[in-house]
């Protein structure tokens, strides 16, 4: 079964219950528009290398269509398939005005220099710019891409449209990006295990914490989960992690990093492969890097009380019942991770508008949507009895159903 498979899973299990017929299902299911590319790059070598680029449009019935463009090698079609459709659930349960969308090049940017991910990028974006537009489409990163990369893309965008900042998010802040915006998805989330913890009778002071990559999402929330006074006792990067039950110095555990050393061989930890990370006990795992990494192998030896997906997609179907029936709960991804998107909003918002927002106003905003789409989400767990993946998947879907049939569509 392939990642989209999966997500329609956990969207027919809300659909069931919110009682839609088979075209209603259809019409939210499927991606409106898809567009794949090839990508000619000129490889500094001379050689030619041809990539192939996705854009998929998932659903517009709330807003113009938002997500991410993720450079990966797994980034196939049916891979960006799944991480748009979770954008246009993701972007229902926090309730701003998006659709979902996702592009992704299947290339493995590591492997690319800075000239050639410069060239790739500004093809990819000249052939794709028909379907983009600040009301249309608006891109953002994801893994694999940075703000460098949206810096090229609005560029190379404002080339043939003229100068539109507002039309990717997550740009340097020099050049129109918003303070606050690299720190949002792992903020959103840490705010979102708060108040989850609370409601369940747990406590965040000192409550041990393990993060699964500790990339733009997972160093974010390790940070602010440490600061909050989480004791964050294991973190991993690809090529592998660090373990102290005692808890990690975060802060120097990113200087570390910084000295371009990866979190391997940091001072008075221990080493940890990925998959051996998972499987620590913790009072909360939180998985930020990829697709799948739970699943019906390894689900039965988790030893969290709590996953929170802070990665998009980290728990297949088979691996998330296998957590529920062991009374894990599970906070999902289109709630927890959708900081990072609600940071978008507030740039793409400060671009129309031509006006900056200081630290606090988006810290406070930030906090106010996240507490909201999680008080929903709660307020459904309770009422249904159901899991926080099936409210969210209830709240969000249903929202947008409800749009698509006020406009009209159905
Ligand atoms: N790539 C991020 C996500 O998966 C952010 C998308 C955006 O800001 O548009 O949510």
């Amino acid at each position: 079964m392939n990642a989209f498979d999966e997500v329609n899973q956990f969207f027919d299990r809300a659909a069931d219950r919110l009682g839609l017929d088979d075209g209603t299902r259809d019409l939210l299911k499927k991606p409106w528009r898809e567009l794949t590319v090839s990508v000619p790059v000129r490889m500094d070598d001379g050689s030619i290398e041809v990539f192939n680029g996705y854009r998929i449009q998932h659903n517009a019935a709330r807003g113009p269509y938002k997500g991410g463009t993720r450079f990966h090698p797994a980034a196939d079609v049916n891979e960006v398939r799944a991480l748009a459709s979770l954008m246009t659930w993701k972007t229902a349960v926090v309730d701003i005005p998006f659709g979902g969308a996702k592009g992704g090049i299947q290339c493995d940017p590591r492997t690319l220099s800075e000239t050639e991910r410069n060239r790739m990028t500004r093809r990819y974006t000249t052939n794709i710019h028909h379907l983009l537009g600040v009301n249309r489409d608006i891109p953002a990163p994801d893994m694999g891409t940075d703000s460098q990369t949206m810096a090229w893309m609005m560029d190379a965008y404002g080339a043939i449209a003229g100068y539109t900042p507002g039309i990717v998010t997550g740009k340097p802040i020099e050049i129109g990006g918003s303070v606050g915006r690299d720190a949002a998805p792992g903020r959103g989330a840490v705010y979102v295990m708060g108040e989850a913890a609370r409601d369940m009778g747990l406590t965040v002071d000192g409550a041990r914490v393990v993060v699964q990559g500790f990339g733009q999402v997972g160093s974010w929330v390790a940070r602010i989960a440490h600061e909050m006074g989480c004791k964050v006792v294991a973190v991993s990067g690809i090529e592998g992690g660090i373990y102290n039950p005692n808890g990690l110095d975060i802060p120097k555990v990113v200087e570390h990093l910084q000295e371009g050393n990866g979190v391997v061989g940091f001072p008075g930890s221990d080493a940890v492969s990925n998959t051996d990370l998972l499987e620590l006990d913790c009072d909360v795992l939180v998985p930020a890097a990829i697709e799948s990494v739970i699943h019906q192998g390894n689900a039965p030896r988790i030893r969290a009380a709590v996953v929170v997906e802070a990665a998009n997609h980290p728990v297949t179907p088979e691996g998330d019942a296998i957590l529920n029936d062991r009374g894990i709960h599970v906070l999902p991804d289109i709630l927890v991770n959708a900081g990072g998107v609600v940071g978008s909003y507030f740039e793409w918002t400060q671009n129309l508008y031509q006006h900056k927002w200081d630290e606090d106003e988006v810290s406070e905003e930030l906090h106010k949507i996240m507490s909201s789409a999680y008080r929903d989400v709660w307020e459904i767990v309770q009422r249904e009895q159901v899991t926080f993946r099936e409210a969210a998947f209830l709240l969000g879907v249903g929202r947008v159903h409800h749009a698509a049939k006020l406009r009209g569509f159905v």
